[in-house]
């Protein structure tokens, strides 16, 4: 297992007695990001024993409050809590004015660096995996995320045994990258090496259905996607910007997803009411998940 998803707040608009504003915490070996950051994010995480000091990165998709408010809390503890290490933000258009604001609060003039920035394209990069916004298509500037892994690099045994070439001095200097003559022939490590292709997480929040969305969410292992509605609200969600199951379903579909994760429920949808979303979105799309607070995948 290389990392998690914990869905930390699943509701849309307005909180609900069972569900939190959007927050997602998600881990890769020792990185630990959120997505989104909504009221509640400190008390959710805290439930979900997962420490907001270990933060690095908080992606921000849009500056509506169901997705931003639980950041003045989260930098006021963690500054409390004597933090050293700066914390990066990313989100949209007016992201470093909105962080601004929150220095401007008594009691938020943080000692640590908080580092906004605008997200667009590529905007982490490490040897492991790359971190890349794309825009979305809602009421107010709005950014989805795209979390890569970079393609491991191995050589393929099952390719050399089937040559005849056993563990040895050969086998050896193949895997250390280095050609090596075998009966008479040179044989190059590249003609044996597999590229393996790395875990692909996509987070689409508020939005409606596009063509970016779909190219961006290609072949994605999760995609998670808002479903504020189900179809028979989809004027409402035209609306307000949103899209209704069904069509998240199809832009899985579309993308050649591997599983679809279903947040941002209208708190018009009680909680024993959320498995109507699943079967719209089943309509276009097999492998769905409706996730509730404190739900958690791993990778
Ligand atoms: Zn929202
Ligand atoms: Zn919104």
């Amino acid at each position: 297992m290389k990392g998690e998803v914990v869905f930390l707040g699943t509701s849309a608009a307005v909180p609900t007695k069972d569900r939190n504003h959007t927050v997602i915490f998600f881990r890769y070996e020792r990185d630990r990001f959120l997505f989104d950051c909504g009221e509640g994010a400190q008390r959710q995480m805290q439930k979900a024993k997962k420490s907001i000091m270990k933060i690095s990165h908080i992606f921000l998709s849009h500056l509506h409050g169901d997705h931003v408010l639980g950041l003045p809390g989260i930098i006021q503890t963690i500054d409390f809590m004597g933090r050293e290490e700066p914390l990066f933000i990313h989100g949209p258009k007016g992201t470093k004015e909105f962080v601004d604001l929150i220095y401007s609060i008594p009691g938020c003039d943080a000692k640590f660096d908080i580092v906004a920035k605008e997200a667009k394209g590529v905007i982490l990069n490490t040897d492991e995996y790359y971190v890349e916004s794309f825009p979305l298509e809602h009421s107010v500037p709005c950014v989805g995320y795209v979390f890569q892994e970079k393609p491991r690099k191995h050589i393929d045994d099952e390719k050399l045994k089937a040559m005849g070439i056993k563990p040895g001095p050969e086998y050896k200097s193949l895997k250390d990258g280095k050609s090596v003559k075998f009966k008479g022939k040179v044989l190059k490590p590249e003609d044996f090496i597999v590229e393996e292709k790395g875990f692909k997480f996509v987070y689409v929040a508020d939005t409606r259905p596009t063509q970016t969305v779909i190219e961006n969410a290609s072949g994605a292992d999760i995609l998670v996607h808002e479903a504020t509605f189900t179809h028979d609200a989809l004027d409402m969600a035209k609306q307000a910007m949103h899209s209704t199951a069904r069509e998240a379903g199809e832009v899985a579909r579309e993308a050649n997803a591997k599983q679809l994760v279903l947040i941002h429920y209208s708190p018009r949808y009680k909680d024993d009411e959320l498995d109507k979303l699943r079967v719209d979105a089943q309509k276009n799309f097999d492998n769905v998940l409706v996730v509730r607070d404190f739900d958690s995948i791993e990778f």
